[in-house]
């Protein structure tokens, strides 16, 4: 059943397109919409990237009436912030294998033979099978010791004679050890990836069957490269094309390629199957490109200005907009958090930096609490329950020196996002405590598993995970090919990565995304600066008045108990 809300929803949604549309028209032609009907009509999205032509245009709408004139109109969107040349690297063999080598290579995949539960999911949405090693769930890796029973088809290898003869030798040395071979229906596609660095050698090869199509190279710097990859074609992605950009196929039925004869024509596409080969690689990676490099996981280089707008847009904006779903998700107190608010005396003052709901209130009821949060609509919540709370930067306490007994700061700076920043908010705690007070910082470990301590966080995912499998196909390719997620930008000269959510976190600065439980289609980047082992303890050796009284591991944080001694 519908309800007025539904149609509430439609109808906006219908007068956000239909404003788009009339500013397209506006902008590119200058004709400016009529509110009272006229006889002429501008048909969007009917062109080279939908596959309609003009005479199927006039055919539809004859039926309607006659028709004086048809006009198209080109957006200049096809080729916008597209660049021609390739990536640095990339090379692509036209004509690598004959029509017969096609067939032969096509005949030599089993599908029947098709292997593990996790593949059988797949085979829903695309088939995938793998050859010589199988990629493990649990760290996006390939597992070295354990290779599969099927190697790589033998009839394959033959490709690798012929890069040989052509001269490719010093650029592949190597005869592969890993296949995977993908079977795509028209219409399907590969989200935006890095092949993660380390579990594999330079370069990653990848052979076209079937049919053409074309995958998009993005560099984090803007420029995009739509890439032709031929039917019968070789990919090869070597040095910076391999490191340092991302690629995907879009999926859609349809290609726009450039033709010699007719310039742009769209290009549909067939069943397609890609061989993609690589060489398992030992150890480390040393590639020159430490942005998406899985060995080389540096920390963003991030100046004070850039710090505050990003924490403006990526922490303090997206708070106020998930405040309420947020709410919803946080009523569990973590049990050491709760013991040591418990351990304050009777009468005790007790501040809670970033106090989100207030689900650390009542924990003790001997002792006077007072909450602060950047965020208005989480403090207000708090206040709702009977708190005292106000709004405030944990950069900037609105309180007197010396005046609290005991302080806590869960989960908050690791919002901040330069050293100096997270070094003050900790010196602004330490100053309202008084000497002999003590407090508590909680923020997220860049590992997420030590030993048999799990967080929360990964284990939610294995609960999921089940569910995803069946339901996200775009996750569980990713998955599947070892791979990293893009960036966004956050200001104008700072991308940051976007974390796969629910895994092992890959870089330290980094957008974890948010989604509402009402509005799954928009996603919120939240900024965090995840904390490695003893990075928490090494900023209190820069505050004198303070000292460490015990620092610990629980379930994905890195903790710490300190105490102000003057
Ligand atoms: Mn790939
Ligand atoms: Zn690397």
């Amino acid at each position: 059943m519908q309800t007025s809300e539904d149609c509430n929803k439609h109808r906006r949604k219908i007068d956000r397109k239909s404003c788009k549309y009339k500013n397209i028209l506006l902008k590119e032609t200058g004709i400016k919409h009529a509110e009272e009907p006229t006889k002429h009509l501008m048909i969007c999205n009917a062109g080279l990237v939908s596959g309609i032509s003009e005479c199927e245009v006039v055919e539809l709408f004859s039926e309607y009436g006659s028709i004086d004139l048809t006009t198209m109109l080109f957006v200049p969107q096809v080729q916008n912030n597209s660049v021609t040349s390739l990536p640095e690297g990339l090379y692509i063999l036209n004509d690598f294998v004959t029509e017969d080598e096609e067939e032969l290579l096509h005949k030599c995949i089993d599908w029947s033979k098709s292997t593990s539960n996790i593949d059988k999911l797949i085979l829903k949405h695309r088939n995938v099978k793998h050859y010589g090693y199988e990629f493990n769930y649990e760290n996006n890796n390939v597992d070295k010791n354990s290779p599969l029973e099927e190697s790589i088809p033998h009839k394959c290898l033959m490709l690798f004679d012929r890069l040989k003869e052509k001269g490719f030798y010093n650029i592949v040395p190597w005869i592969p050890d890993q296949l995977t071979v993908n079977e795509y229906q028209p219409g399907q596609g590969i989200p935006s990836h890095v092949d993660t660095h380390s579990p594999f050698e330079s370069p990653i090869i990848s052979l076209s069957l079937g049919s053409d199509v074309i995958m998009d190279f993005k560099h984090r710097d803007g420029r995009k490269v739509p890439v032709l990859l031929p039917r019968r074609s070789l990919l090869i992605m070597d040095g910076e094309s391999r490191y340092d950009w991302s690629h995907g196929i879009t999926p859609r039925k349809l290609d726009v390629v450039q033709s010699l004869e007719y310039g742009l024509i769209s290009k549909e596409r067939s069943v397609r199957t890609s061989f993609t080969f690589r060489k398992i690689h030992h150890g480390a990676c040393h590639c020159k490109y430490p942005f998406h490099c899985d060995s080389q996981q540096t920390s963003a280089v991030i100046s004070n200005n850039d710090a505050s707008q990003l924490e403006a847009v990526h922490v303090h904006q997206v708070y106020e907009e998930i405040s309420s779903h947020f709410s919803e998700t946080r009523h569990k107190p973590w049990p050491n958090v709760a013991n040591f608010v418990s351990s304050l005396p009777s009468g005790a003052i007790l501040v809670d930096v970033g106090c989100g709901n207030g689900k650390y209130f009542g924990a003790n009821r001997h002792i006077f609490e007072v909450g602060c949060d950047r965020s208005i609509h989480l403090s207000q919540e708090c206040h709702s329950r009977g708190n005292e709370v106000f709004t405030c930067d944990c950069l900037q306490l609105p309180l007197q020196s010396c005046c609290a007994d005991g302080v806590i700061s869960i989960a908050v700076i690791h919002h901040l996002a330069t050293y100096e920043r997270r070094l003050f908010a900790l010196k602004e705690m330490v100053r309202v405590l008084q000497i002999g007070g003590r407090g508590l910082v909680y923020v997220w470990a860049k590992d997420q598993q030590k030993g048999n301590n799990m967080s929360s966080y990964l284990k939610q995912d294995r609960k999921n995970r089940r569910k995803d499998d069946i339901n996200n196909q775009s996750r569980s390719n990713n998955e599947r090919t070892g791979e990293n997620s893009d960036s966004v930008e956050v200001t104008s000269d700072i991308s940051l990565p976007v974390h796969k959510n629910r895994t092992q976190f890959q870089h330290q600065d980094l957008l974890v995304p948010w989604k509402l439980k009402t509005n799954k289609d928009i996603i919120f980047y939240r900024y965090y600066h995840v904390f490695k082992e003893g990075e928490l303890e090494k900023i209190f050796l820069s505050i004198t008045d303070a000292k460490i009284t015990k620092s610990y591991y629980d379930q994905g944080n890195w903790c710490v108990l300190f105490e102000k001694i003057k």
